[in-house]
């Protein structure tokens, strides 16, 4: 564990496989986010998302995909391929931190119009620069999640065309989405547009830019927030049993939001309402059911976004109701004239410059994680296990900020969970689908 690598672009943790993982290898050795990319590509005759008994949504081939079509998907699912800012950028950048990567700024600030930072998941920042990329011509629409309309736990892909809309799609939505299963179709409108999400959702993204010259012409901008992991839908059916309902009676579960960070509120068809806080809601670690590719997570805080918003609780972690507040971090100069144009125009207002420092404080979870993910990756690969191939993330120069011991032990704890297969995932089945094990019983 302790041959560190010496090329930080390719950061060195194991040769990329010689053939593509197929898309069952990179489920069940918990590579896969359910981002739904693959199933763009390939398309639905060939590749179907399914909600697997877990509560993940996991892509399932319904035929042999070809080499050709594993190659494509290898090169731009973020399970196999994560790949940090430009080296150009990074070096430009007016600042830069190993952890928290490339930024132009780093601030503290909210939504100007109340409804939205009342309404958004932190401060609403997110959701005024979504509403002002439409509201000043810059995009034609916002791809983004919402929960859905007919089973409100469940979330699902939402394209906005106007600020209502994006506002609909306000607050976080933890469990379980697929914004990108019908990207092909996204590009196919030759429209410009905005990409709301998760980091790896950037990731996937971008990754794909480099086969697919239209996305670099129709995705403008993409905005993200910093992430501390997706969770099972599991989680989600934990609070509901916990109060004794059931799915199909839901007419609203909202995760956060309506104050920051606001309750988890359920209100079922028949008019009743049930709350818990925030602070109820992921009081026990051991049941955030978090799924097993955020654990290895190479970028939670968004180095390939334009603009990352983040939480900000400025007095140590969440209260019932904080002050509207996010962390905003410009990561490019595209995202800095937005971030410009959007101050000026009274959409975001500032409270104050803050820094990495900052928010390396506020965010310690993330520190911790940037630097534990490379000797967690080195020990899966030492226990034989395919990882993602990971560029300019700056991975092996975080885990040096830890004792060389502290790396041994994570290294070694991942190398011994992946052998008892701990990391990983079953097999993809759709929930309710009967498992045919080897001696033929169900
Ligand atoms: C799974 C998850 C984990 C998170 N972990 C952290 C963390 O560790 N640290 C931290 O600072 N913040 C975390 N957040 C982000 C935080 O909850 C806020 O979303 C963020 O601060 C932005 O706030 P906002 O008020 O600008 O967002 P809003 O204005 O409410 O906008 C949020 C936007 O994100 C989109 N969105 C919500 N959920 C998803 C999803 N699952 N996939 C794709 N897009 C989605 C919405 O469509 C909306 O457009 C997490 C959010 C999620 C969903
Ligand atoms: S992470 Fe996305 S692209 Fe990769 S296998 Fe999963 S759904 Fe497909
Ligand atoms: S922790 Fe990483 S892999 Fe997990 S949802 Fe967040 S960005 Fe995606």
């Amino acid at each position: 564990m302790s041959d560190l690598g010496r090329d930080r672009s390719a950061e060195c943790i194991a040769p990329p496989p010689a053939i593509p993982l197929s898309l069952a290898e990179i489920v069940e050795n918990g590579l896969c986010i359910g981002c739904g990319l693959c199933r763009s590509l390939a398309g639905p005759q060939e590749i179907e998302m399914i909600m697997t008994p877990e509560g993940r949504l996991r892509p399932v081939a319904r035929v042999a995909l070809n080499h050709s079509t594993l190659t494509r998907i290898n090169a731009v699912c973020p399970g196999t391929r994560i790949a940090g800012p430009p080296p150009s950028q990074t070096a430009t950048a007016a600042l830069t931190d190993t952890v928290w990567g490339p930024a132009e700024r780093v601030s503290l600030g909210y939504a100007g119009d109340p409804a939205v930072r009342f309404q958004a998941s932190s401060g609403g920042v997110l959701t005024a620069l979504g509403q002002f990329l439409l509201t000043s011509g810059r995009v034609n629409f916002v791809l983004h999640v919402s929960a859905s309309r007919t089973a409100p736990m469940r979330s699902e892909r939402q394209l906005s065309f106007d600020a209502a809309s994006v506002l609909e799609g306000a607050g976080s939505r933890y469990g379980p989405v697929a914004p990108l299963e019908n990207f092909s179709e996204i590009l196919a409108r030759g429209k410009p547009f905005a990409l709301i999400g998760k980091p790896c959702d950037i990731t996937a993204v971008r990754n794909l830019a480099r086969h697919d010259p239209r996305v670099d012409k129709y995705m403008s901008y993409a905005l993200a927030f910093v992430c501390g992991g997706a969770s099972d839908l599991s989680k989600s059916e934990q609070v509901l049993q916990r109060l004794g309902l059931a799915e199909d009676e839901l007419a609203l579960f909202r995760y956060r939001g309506y104050g920051n960070p606001g309750p988890n509120r359920i209100e079922t068809k028949d008019g009743r309402a049930f709350q818990l806080s925030y602070r109820q809601l992921w009081e026990d670690e051991d049941k955030w059911m978090i799924q097993p590719r955020c654990k290895i997570c190479p970028d939670a805080v968004g180095q390939v976004a334009d603009i990352v918003a983040s939480d900000a609780w400025l007095n140590g972690g969440p209260a019932v109701d904080d002050e509207a507040l996010n962390g905003i971090i410009v990561r490019t100069r595209r995202g800095l004239e937005l971030f410009d144009a959007a101050v000026a125009a009274g959409v975001l207002a500032i409270k104050r410059e803050s820094s990495f420092a900052e928010l390396g404080e506020l965010q310690s979870h993330q520190t911790r994680k940037r630097r534990a993910v490379w000797a967690r990756l080195k020990g899966i690969a030492i226990a034989g296990k395919p990882i993602p191939v990971v560029t300019d993330l700056a991975l092996e120069d975080c885990a040096r900020q830890n004792a060389p011991a502290a790396n041994l032990v994570e290294g070694r704890g991942a190398r011994d969970r992946a052998k008892r297969g701990r990391l990983g995932e079953p097999r993809a089945v759709r929930r309710g689908e009967v498992v045919i094990v080897k001696d033929g019983s169900p």
